[in-house]
C-alpha cells in the first residue's frame, strides 16, 4: 500500500463511520464509484481498520469491533483514542504482547511513528496491528494472526526442543537459529545473531581447526550454497563430531548439526570389541597358536600381498605332524596330551620369528608360514621344529616322548597359490611319514608324480576285488617240537592286469587309507576259511587283520559269518594283528579280542619287536601267540644283543603261557638256533615261500 493511497482513504473518511459512507450529493459518477469501491473494500476486508489522529478516533469498520470484541461506541468517530487504548490495556491485551510495550506504543503514536504490535486477547487470539502514520493521521490494520502465531510458536518450541543445532540462512545471512546451535558448534552465541553472516561462523571454525582443508572449505561451502547443492557431511566442531546436513527450501538453507560424538565413540568401541572377538576367533583355544581358519586366511593374505611375480623361495610352508602322539594321549589321558601340545606349541612359537605364523591346524598337526632367504634357511626352521618336538616333555612326574614328521614346500612357479602350496607341503609331509617318521622332507615334483601314481593305483584297487584280481597265497608254519607243518599264513596278493603281482606292502596301506581294506579283509577271512574247511583237521590257517577292520567293521560278525559259511572249526582259525592296533583304541580292541577268544580263535601278535613293543601289551591282551619279527631272526646270528633279545622273548612268552613263532627263517643255522632255544614254530622262505592254495596242497 503506497502512501498516496493511504492519504486518500483518510481524507475521504475523516468525519464519518467508515461502514456508513453517505451517498455523494454531487452526483459525480466517478466520485460515487470511488466511494462505493472504498466502502466495499472496507466492509468486506478480513482486517479491522481504525483511522485516528493523535487524540481521537476518526473512523473504524465493523470488522474491528468484532475482531477485538470491543463495544462499538469506543470507536465511533470522535471517540477518545486513549479510552480505546485503555480498554485493551485493562483487559490485558498488551501484557504478553510481542513487539512494543504499551508505553512505547503510546510514544510511537504521539511521535507519529509507524509500528507493529501483536495483541493477545483474553480469548487466546492474537491480533497483529500495523499502524502507519501520516502527519496527524494514523491508520491501523488489525489482522487475526492466531493460526500463524500458533504455528510460529510450535515451530519455535520445536526449534528449541531439537537435539540438533539449527541454522537457517538466506543467501549467507542468518535468519533463524536455535539455542542448541551455539552449544553443539561450541561457538560464542553472538556469532549466530540474526542478520549476521553465516561465513563468520565458518571462519571461526576454520581458525579453530575444525576442517582439514582450511580456507578451501569456505570456497567449497560457498559454492555448495550458490548451487543450492544439498549435502551431508561428518565434521569436527571443537571437541565434538557433528553430522551436518544442508537442505535447501524456498531459497533458504536449513543446516542441522547432530552431535554424533558419543555414537562415534560407541562405534569405535564396537570396532575395538569386534577386533578383539576377531582376534579370539583366530586363536586356537588350547595352544594360543593361530587356528586353522585364520591360518588359511593368513596364507591367502600373504600370497595376495606378494602378487604373481613374488621372489622365489621367499616364502615357505612347513607342516609338522606329531608322531606317536595318539598312543601318548591314549596311555596317559587327555589332560597330559593337552599339556604336551601346549608345551610343544610354546617351543614352536619360540622357533619361528616375529611376523611369521605358527598355527595348529589339526589335533596334532601344526603349520608354519615363514619368510626365508633361501631353501636351506627354511630347512633350518623345519629342523628346529622337529627338534623341539623330539625333546622330552615333562608333565608333573611323567616324561612324555614324541617326535615329528615335517614337510616343507616353497612358493615358486609351480606352487604359487595357497592350494598348491598346501598340497606340496602335504605331499612332503606324507613322504616324511613314509620315510619312517621323525624326518624332514622337502617337496619335489616326483612326490606329485608318486601321488598321482598312488591315486591311479587307488582307482584300480577299488575294482580289484570285484574283478577277482585279489588272491590269497599261503605260507607254511612248522612246529619245531614235532617238525611237522601245522598251519599256514594267508597272505594277500593283487594280480594287477597291467602291473602284474602287486606286493601287499604297496597296496595294504592304500587299502587301509581308503577303507577298502574292510571289504578286502572280510573277503580274505571267508576265502581262507573256505579253503581250509575241508583240509586235514589239524591244519590251522592264520589271517592278517588290519586295525582299520577293528574300527570300521564288525569284525566279530565277519569272523562268525566266515566260520558259519565255511564250516571251519574256530580252533583252526588264527587272527594276526600288529601292535599298531593296540595303541589305537585300547578299550574297543580289548573287547573285540576277548570276544574272538571266546569264539575259540587263536590270536597272534604279529611283527613283535618291530614297533613300539611294549611288554605291557602282552599281559594286557589275550594273545595266544607271539610272532618274532623277521629282523630279529635275521640279526640273531649276527649280534649278541638280538640273540639275547630273542632268548628273553622266548622265556617271557613261555612264562605267560604263549607260543612263539619266528618269522623270516631263511637259513638252516637260524632254524637250528630257534629249535635249540625251544621256539615253538617257524615260518620262512627256508620252509616254504607264500604260494597259491593249489600249489601249497598240490601234493596232499
Ligand atoms: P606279515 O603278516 O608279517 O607277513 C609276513 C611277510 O613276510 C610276508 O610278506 C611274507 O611273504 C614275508 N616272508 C615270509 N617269510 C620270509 C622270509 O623268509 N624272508 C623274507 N624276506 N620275507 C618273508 P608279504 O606277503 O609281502 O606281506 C607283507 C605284509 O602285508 C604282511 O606281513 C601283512 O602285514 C600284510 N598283509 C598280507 N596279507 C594281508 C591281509 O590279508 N590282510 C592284512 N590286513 N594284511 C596283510
Ligand atoms: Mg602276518
Ligand atoms: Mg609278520
Amino acid at each position: 500500500m503506497g502512501p498516496g493511497f493511504r492519504v486518500k482513504i483518510v481524507s475521504a473518511f475523516s468525519k464519518v463511520q467508515i461502514d456508513d459512507i453517505p451517498e455523494d450529493e454531487s452526483g459525480n459518477t466517478l466520485e460515487r464509484f470511488g466511494f462505493e469501491t472504498y466502502r466495499t473494500i472496507v466492509t468486506r476486508m478480513e482486517q479491522g481498520l481504525l483511522v485516528y489522529d493523535r487524540q481521537r478516533i476518526l473512523g473504524a469498520n465493523a470488522k474491528l469491533c468484532s475482531l477485538l470484541n470491543c463495544p462499538a461506541e469506543l470507536v465511533v468517530p470522535g471517540a477518545d483514542l486513549e479510552k480505546f487504548i485503555q480498554f485493551g490495556a485493562e483487559r490485558g491485551d498488551y501484557s504478553a504482547s510481542a513487539g512494543l510495550t504499551l508505553q512505547s506504543m503510546r510514544m510511537h503514536i504521539a511521535a507519529g511513528k509507524d509500528y507493529i504490535v501483536e495483541r493477545q486477547l483474553p480469548d487466546g487470539r492474537t491480533i497483529r496491528i500495523d499502524c502507519r502514520h501520516d502527519g496527524e493521521t494514523g491508520i491501523g490494520t488489525y489482522t487475526d494472526i492466531t493460526d500463524a502465531a500458533k504455528e510460529k510458536a510450535v515451530l519455535e518450541a520445536t526449534f528449541e526442543a531439537m537435539a540438533q543445532g539449527l541454522l537457517v540462512h538466506d543467501r549467507g545471512t542468518i535468519i533463524a537459529s536455535n539455542a542448541r546451535l551455539a552449544e553443539v558448534l561450541e561457538i560464542p552465541a553472538e556469532l549466530i545473531t540474526v542478520g549476521n553472516s553465516w561465513e563468520a561462523i565458518i571462519r571461526y571454525r576454520i581458525e579453530r581447526g575444525d576442517y582439514q582443508d582450511g580456507e578451501s572449505h569456505l570456497v567449497r561451502a560457498r559454492e555448495a550454497f550458490a548451487t543450492r547443492r544439498e549435502f551431508t557431511v561428518e565434521a569436527q566442531a571443537g571437541s565434538r563430531t557433528l553430522l551436518t546436513e544442508c537442505r535447501h527450501r524456498h531459497g533458504m538453507m536449513f543446516v542441522t548439526y547432530t552431535d554424533i560424538t558419543d555414537a562415534r565413540a560407541r562405534e569405535l568401541l564396537l570396532q575395538d570389541k569386534e577386533m578383539e572377538v576377531r582376534k579370539l576367533a583366530a586363536i586356537d583355544g588350547l595352544t594360543n597358536l593361530t587356528n586353522r581358519r585364520a591360518f588359511d586366511e593368513d596364507l591367502q593374505t600373504r600370497l595376495d600381498a606378494r602378487g604373481p611375480n613374488a621372489d622365489q623361495n621367499a616364502l615357505a610352508l612347513i607342516l609338522v605332524d606329531l608322531d606317536r602322539f595318539k598312543p601318548v594321549n591314549d596311555t596317559y589321558g587327555h589332560a597330559l596330551g593337552d599339556a604336551l601340545l601346549q608345551t610343544l606349541s610354546d617351543r614352536f612359537r619360540g622357533v619361528i620369528r616375529q611376523g611369521d605364523t605358527m598355527a595348529r591346524i589339526g589335533g596334532d598337526e601344526f603349520a608354519a608360514i615363514v619368510e626365508v632367504s633361501s631353501e636351506s634357511d627354511a630347512l633350518k626352521f623345519a629342523g628346529r621344529l622337529r627338534d623341539a618336538a623330539k625333546r622330552p616333555v615333562v608333565v608333573g612326574d611323567t616324561e612324555l616322548n614324541v617326535d615329528a614328521s615335517v614337510g616343507v614346500a616353497f612358493l615358486n612357479g609351480e606352487t604359487n597359490d595357497a592350494e598348491s602350496l598346501l598340497m606340496a607341503a602335504d605331499l612332503a609331509l606324507y613322504a616324511a611319514k613314509e620315510a619312517g617318521r621323525g624326518t624332514v622332507r622337502t617337496y619335489k615334483p616326483e612326490l606329485a608324480e608318486r601321488a598321482k601314481e598312488r591315486y591311479s593305483l587307488e582307482q584300480d584297487l577299488r575294482s580289484a576285488l570285484e574283478n577277482d584280481e585279489v588272491v590269497l597265497f599261503y605260507q607254511v608254519q612248522r612246529d619245531l617240537h614235532t617238525n611237522k607243518d601245522v598251519g599256514y599264513e594267508a597272505l594277500m596278493r593283487w594280480q594287477h592286469p597291467a602291473r602284474g603281482l602287486v606286493s601287499p606292502a604297496d597296496f595294504i596301506p592304500l587299502a587301509e587309507e581308503t577303507g577298502l581294506i574292510v571289504d578286502m579283509g572280510r573277503w580274505a577271512l571267508r576265502q581262507a576259511a573256505t579253503d581250509f574247511a575241508d583240509l586235514d583237521k589239524t591244519t590251522r590257517v592264520a589271517v592278517n587283520v588290519s586295525p582299520v577292520q577293528f574300527v570300521k567293521s564288525d569284525l566279530v560278525a565277519d569272523v562268525k559269518a566266515a566260520l558259519d559259511e565255511s564250516g571251519l572249526e574256530p580252533e583252526r582259525l588264527e587272527i594276526e594283528i600288529t601292535e599298531d592296533l593296540l595303541i589305537e583304541d585300547t578299550e574297543n580292541t580289548l573287547r573285540i579280542l576277548s570276544e574272538l577268544r571266546e569264539l575259540g580263535l587263536s590270536l597272534s601278535l604279529d611283527d613283535f619287536g618291530s614297533g613300539y613293543s611294549s611288554l605291557a601289551y602282552l599281559t594286557q591282551f589275550p594273545f595266544t601267540k607271539l610272532k618274532i619279527d623277521r629282523c630279529f631272526t635275521e640279526r640273531m646270528l649276527l649280534d649278541n644283543r638280538s640273540r639275547s633279545l630273542v632268548t628273553s622273548i622266548l622265556a617271557l612268552a613261555s612264562s605267560l603261557g604263549m607260543k612263539v613263532t619266528a618269522e623270516g627263517v631263511e637259513t638252516a643255522a637260524q632254524l637250528a638256533m630257534l629249535t635249540d632255544g625251544s621256539c615253538d614254530e617257524a615260518q620262512g622262505y627256508l620252509l616254504g615261500k607264500p604260494v597259491p592254495f593249489t600249489k601249497a596242497f598240490a601234493a596232499k
